[in-house]
């Protein structure tokens, strides 16, 4: 089985998909936004500002992330709602933005589907052009920006207006960071999902995956 990568913005259905497929070829996935928010819980349980490289980089030496069937661990602890709060978000894109972060977090990512046995489905934003540049199918998700402001709305039961903004700050900050800002990875099949279907989406990506299987 390959190594599959989903990469993309907020909003564009990386999650849902990724566990649709995982669900239909039997692989292990990996959540790596996941693996950040749990760097960032850990920085700001410490009273780390999220700005401070070295004392970012202090805390994330010390801690252990894993995940096991979308459940997100924290040194052993289950933190994968705890995670998904406003302080973790708003403060996520900086601490993600620091080299040595990423360059831990890579290690880390690699070392998971290594012990997962060498094939899984990995989303990101890195994934296909940092974390698994050789992987045999690379996806990149997008959609028109309300699009994917209005999907993360009727997740979260915000006022889309509030949503909108705060997408739109984080898209700027991981588009725009020195290491490994998002883009769309060399090789990787870019599917827009604004006017498609759940279903849909997972047809097209199932067939590339089914292609490489
Ligand atoms: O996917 P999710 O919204 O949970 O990701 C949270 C944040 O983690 C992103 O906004 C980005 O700053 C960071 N991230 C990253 N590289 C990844 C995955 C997530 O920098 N591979």
């Amino acid at each position: 089985m390959p190594i599959v990568t989903i990469d993309g913005p907020s909003g564009t259905g990386k999650s849902t998909v990724t566990r649709a497929i995982a669900d239909r070829f039997a692989l292990p996935f990996l959540d790596t936004g996941a693996f950040y928010r749990a760097a960032t819980l850990a920085v700001l349980e410490a009273g780390v500002a999220p700005e401070d490289g070295p004392a970012v980089i202090e805390v994330v030496k010390g801690i252990t992330i894993d995940q096991k069937y979308g459940v997100t661990y924290l040194d052993g602890r289950d933190v994968s709602e705890r995670i998904r709060d406003a302080d973790v978000t708003g403060a996520v894109s900086a601490v993600s933005a620091h080299p040595e972060v990423r360059r831990m977090m890579v290690e880390r990512q690699r070392e998971w589907v290594e012990a997962e046995g060498g094939s899984a489905i990995v989303e990101g934003r890195d994934i296909g052009s940092v974390v698994f540049p050789d992987a045999e199918v690379k996806i990149y998700l997008d959609a028109r920006p309300e699009v994917r402001a209005m999907r993360r709305a009727m997740e979260s039961g915000e006022d889309p207006r509030t949503v909108a903004a705060a997408i739109e700050r984080r898209d700027r900050y991981d588009s725009t960071r020195a290491v490994a800002p998002l883009t769309v990875p060399e090789g990787a099949v870019v599917i827009d999902t604004s006017d498609l279907a759940f279903d849909e989406v997972v047809e097209e990506v199932s067939r590339l995956v089914a292609a490489k299987s």
